[in-house]
């Protein structure tokens, strides 16, 4: 079962699967991450502000995977924007983790009210710059907030990782990152369990004609994309489904099916609510 690696404009490579730990327990989340790594994930999605970052830390020490074989991914919370306050951010998730590095550091929003994000970019670059973060990116930018640090920076973030499904596209978005080499992540890859994407004719469909299940069947349609993707679950029979995605292709038309159920759907907070 072999996860793709998506190569990101810095050269370093990303495996295309991983595991999302938004709203796992922090008091579950080190057996729910353990699960995970027996599965065969080695790309995990965590953020400071999912208080969980102690536990992905306890699994990968427990793993005995070596540490250059994991791809780990933590982001700044947005009350630490800021130069010292981001520099301080990712020293206490790198000791929450029990990591030296992590290899993907993310601006978690642009909360552009605060007007500090540029700022914070700024100082992801002295990071990376510092090993403490071997690549980083953005999460939730609008092309506005991108082509500010196209202005006011040297470094194109390595990633967007943006809500991204079925439903809910955003093209402009997307169109953008395409053509300035930035990576889309799709957060929410299964629209969060919040709308009735699984039961779709479109999804169920090609699910029967592939003997996969729904969910499966919209992971690939991100994959075939290029979309790099941590779906979540706690349930184990699920930790292992959303694994086998790699064993199946999508046909042109059911693609095409899957891309028609677009209808601006989306399920959670658009980047100028969250500040
Ligand atoms: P998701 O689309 O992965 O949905 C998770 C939910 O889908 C689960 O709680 C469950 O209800 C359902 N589900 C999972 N597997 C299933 C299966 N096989 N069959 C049926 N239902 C299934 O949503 P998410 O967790 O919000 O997104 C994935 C990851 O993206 C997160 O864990 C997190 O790492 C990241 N994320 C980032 C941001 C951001 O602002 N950057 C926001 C949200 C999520």
């Amino acid at each position: 079962n072999a996860v793709p690696d998506v190569t990101l404009i810095n050269g370093r490579s990303i495996p295309q699967l991983g595991f999302g730990v938004f709203k796992v327990d922090p008091d579950t989340t080190a057996e729910i991450v353990a699960e995970a790594l027996k599965v065969g994930y080695r790309h995990i999605d965590t953020a400071a502000i999912y208080r969980n970052e102690e536990g992905v830390g306890a699994a990968i020490a427990q793993s005995g995977i070596p540490r250059e074989e994991l791809f780990i991914t933590t982001k700044l919370w947005n009350d630490d924007q800021g130069t010292d306050s981001a520099r301080k951010a990712l020293d206490t998730s790198l000791g929450k983790l029990g990591l030296d590095y992590v290899d993907l550091y993310l601006i978690h929003w642009p909360a552009p009210q605060r007007d500090t994000y540029v700022q914070s970019w700024q100082t992801l670059e002295q990071l990376n710059a510092d090993g403490k973060a071997r690549s980083i990116g953005v999460s939730n930018f609008l092309p506005e907030h991108l082509e500010r640090l196209a202005d006011e920076s040297d470094t194109v973030p390595a990633v967007n990782q943006i809500e991204l499904h079925p439903a809910y596209q955003q093209r402009e978005v997307t169109d953008y990152c395409r053509s300035h080499g930035i990576k889309i992540e799709a957060w929410g890859p299964l629209g969060q369990g919040k709308y009735d994407l699984l039961e779709l004719p479109e999804v169920t469909g090609p699910a029967q004609a592939h003997g996969k299940t729904p969910a499966q069947v919209v992971l690939r349609w991100h994959l075939q994309q290029g979309h790099i993707v941590f779906p979540k679950s706690s349930n184990p029979e699920r930790i292992a489904e959303n694994f086998q995605v790699t064993d199946c292709s999508l046909t042109d038309d059911e693609m095409a099916g899957i891309t028609g159920l677009e209808r601006g759907g989306r399920v959670s907070a658009h980047p100028s609510e969250v500040n």
